[in-house]
């Protein structure tokens, strides 16, 4: 498995909280299907103040972790939606 691409997908998604609403990021999403993990390098605006944690609601949707050896979040499942 390679590491992602610097260059990275260019489509961006907008990734919301699905309990508030709240935007969390602005994600460059490679590939198709579900959201399960965000890298850090590929976020292209952070909505956040406390890393892992909706800033409308408190309540923490992602996980920090380490995904062959990058930076990424970890997301929980059901706790985003994206669009
Ligand atoms: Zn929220």
């Amino acid at each position: 498995m390679a590491k992602p691409n610097k260059k990275g997908p260019t489509a961006t998604i907008d990734v919301y909280c699905s309990q508030c609403k709240t935007q969390l990021f602005k994600y460059r999403k490679g590939g198709k299907g579900a959201l399960v993990k965000c890298f850090k390098e590929r976020i292209s605006k952070d909505f956040t103040e406390t890393p892992c944690t909706c800033p409308g609601c408190d309540q923490s949707f992602a996980r920090d972790t380490l995904v062959r050896g990058t930076p990424a979040y970890k997301i929980m499942g059901g706790k985003v939606f994206f669009k």
